[in-house]
C-alpha cells in the first residue's frame, strides 16, 4: 500500500458524497453532462486570498500567475480578488484582455517573446519583464516605431535560488532573466532611452512549503533589488518579488506557514533600504491561489484484475492531469490526494491501482491506494487539480480531447 496525498481539509461530504460548492460530485457531473470534469471552487479561491491578505502586509500586492489556470470564468472571477496578472505569452494576453483585465494590471514575462508578442504588448501598454539585452533592444526599437514609451522591467536571474523549490528557476545559468551582474548597465540603458521604467522582477523558484526558505529568499530578493538600484543609479517603481508558495500534494507534506512569512515581510517593510522606500511590492502566485480549489472528476469504466492486482480504469488520465501521473517535473512518482467521490465517507477496503484510459503505462493516477471498494460507474476525484491541470496536460494525446471545466 502506498499513501495518498492529503485531501485539502475544506472538502466535506454531503449525503456520503464529496461535495464541491455545496453540490455533490454526481450532481456536478450530471450538470456538466459528462466526465472527465474539472470543478473549481469560488469559495476556496476567495477564502485563500482573504487569508493571504490577512497574513501579509497591506503594502504587498498579490498578482495571479495565470499559467497555473487560465480557465476563462476563473480568470474573470479572480480579477476582483488580485491586484495584477502575470502572463507569459500573447495568447495569455488575449485571454486576459477577454477576461477584462486592464493593460496596466498585466505584466508579461517569459523567454523567447516573438516580435509580434512584444509589439502587441507595447501597443496595448502591458509591462514587459525583459529577459535579455536583445529583448530590451527590440522593445525599445518598437517603442520608437510606435511612438509609445514601452513599460519595461528587467527580469533578473539571481545568483541564489529558493531552497526546497519544486522547480528551479534562478541561480546559475538559466534561460530566464538577465544575470544580476549585467542588470545595472541594462537598467541605465532602458531609463536613458526614455522608456517607462517599471523596476525589477526576481523569481527564484516555486512549490516551497518551508516558510524559512521563502523568508530567506524574499530577504535576498529585497537586498538584491536595492543593490542593483544603487549600482544602476535608478529607482525601483515596482518590485515583483516572485512567489514560490507551495501547496501540499503528497503524504507528509504540510501547508505553508503564511503567518510567519507575513510577519517577516512586515519587519522588512518597516526598515527598507533607501532605494525601495517608495517601491510597490508584489508577489506572483499561481498554484497557491487556485491549486487546492480544483478537483478532477473521472468515471470508472472498467475494473479488472491482473496477477492479483486490481485496476480501476477511468475515462480520464494524464492527458488532463499530467502532474498527478507523475510526469510533470517529478523525479519519483508519488500519489496525489485521491478519493472515490461518491463513497467519500466509506472506509478503505482494498488496495488498488487507479489508472487512466490511455494506452501507455505512464497513465497512472494512484498506485497501490487503499480505497473503499469501487465499481464501474463510480466517480474518482483527484484533488489539487486547480493548477497545472487542464491547460498543462497533452489533451490531444491519443485523440482524447479536453476535459469539461466548471467554476462553482
Ligand atoms: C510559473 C511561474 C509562476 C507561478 O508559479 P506557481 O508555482 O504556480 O506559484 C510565477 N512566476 C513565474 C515567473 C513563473 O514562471
Amino acid at each position: 500500500m502506498k499513501p495518498l496525498g492529503p485531501i485539502p481539509p475544506q472538502f466535506a461530504a454531503l449525503n456520503g458524497e464529496l461535495a464541491i460548492g455545496g453540490r455533490t460530485a454526481s450532481v456536478l457531473v450530471k450538470e456538466a453532462g459528462d466526465t472527465p470534469l474539472f470543478v473549481y471552487s469560488r469559495k476556496m479561491i476567495e477564502d485563500r486570498l482573504a487569508a493571504l491578505r490577512t497574513a501579509m502586509p497591506d503594502r504587498l500586492n498579490v498578482h495571479y500567475a495565470m499559467k497555473a489556470n487560465p480557465y476563462g470564468p476563473l480568470l474573470e472571477f479572480i480579477a476582483d480578488l488580485v491586484d495584477g496578472l502575470d502572463i507569459a505569452s500573447a495568447g495569455e494576453m488575449q485571454q486576459a484582455r477577454d477576461a477584462g483585465y486592464l493593460p496596466r494590471e498585466i505584466s508579461f514575462a517569459g523567454p523567447g517573446k516573438r516580435d509580434r508578442e512584444l509589439f502587441a504588448a507595447i501597443r496595448a501598454g502591458v509591462t514587459l519583464n525583459v529577459e535579455s539585452e536583445n529583448e530590451a533592444d527590440r522593445a525599445l526599437q518598437m517603442g520608437k516605431e510606435l511612438s509609445v514609451k514601452p513599460r519595461l522591467a528587467i527580469r533578473v536571474n539571481p545568483s541564489f535560488e529558493l531552497r526546497g523549490s519544486g522547480m528551479k528557476m534562478g541561480g546559475g545559468a538559466k534561460p530566464f532573466g538577465v544575470d544580476a551582474e549585467r542588470v545595472p548597465e541594462l537598467a541605465r540603458k532602458i531609463v536613458n532611452a526614455g522608456a517607462s521604467w517599471r523596476g525589477f522582477h526576481i523569481y527564484s523558484g516555486s512549490q516551497a512549503l518551508d516558510a524559512d526558505a521563502l523568508i530567506e529568499s524574499q530577504g535576498r530578493v529585497i537586498d538584491l533589488a536595492a543593490e542593483l538600484a544603487v549600482k544602476a543609479g535608478v529607482d525601483v517603481p515596482h518590485l515583483n518579488m516572485g512567489g514560490g508558495f507551495g501547496i501540499p500534494y503528497f503524504d507528509k507534506e504540510t501547508p505553508l506557514d503564511i503567518e510567519a512569512i507575513g510577519a517577516a515581510l512586515e519587519t522588512r517593510f518597516a526598515d527598507l533600504p533607501a532605494p525601495l522606500k517608495d517601491t510597490d511590492f508584489a508577489l506572483e502566485l499561481g498554484r497557491y491561489l487556485v491549486g487546492e480549489a480544483g478537483v478532477y472528476l473521472t468515471r470508472i469504466v472498467d475494473r479488472k484484475v491482473s496477477h492479483d492486482t486490481t485496476y480501476l480504469i477511468t475515462d480520464g488520465g494524464l492527458h488532463h492531469q499530467l502532474a498527478a501521473s507523475g510526469n510533470f517535473g517529478t523525479v519519483v512518482r508519488r500519489n496525489y490526494p485521491l478519493a472515490i467521490a461518491n463513497r467519500f465517507e466509506a472506509e478503505g477496503e482494498e488496495t488498488v491501482n487507479v489508472v487512466g484510459c490511455l494506452c501507455t503505462p505512464l497513465d497512472r493516477l494512484a498506485d497501490a491506494a487503499h480505497l473503499p471498494r469501487a465499481e464501474v460507474g463510480d466517480i474518482v476525484a483527484v484533488f489539487c487539480a486547480g493548477a497545472y491541470g487542464a491547460s498543462a496536460s497533452p489533451a490531444t494525446f491519443l485523440g482524447q480531447g479536453p476535459a469539461l471545466e466548471m467554476l462553482v
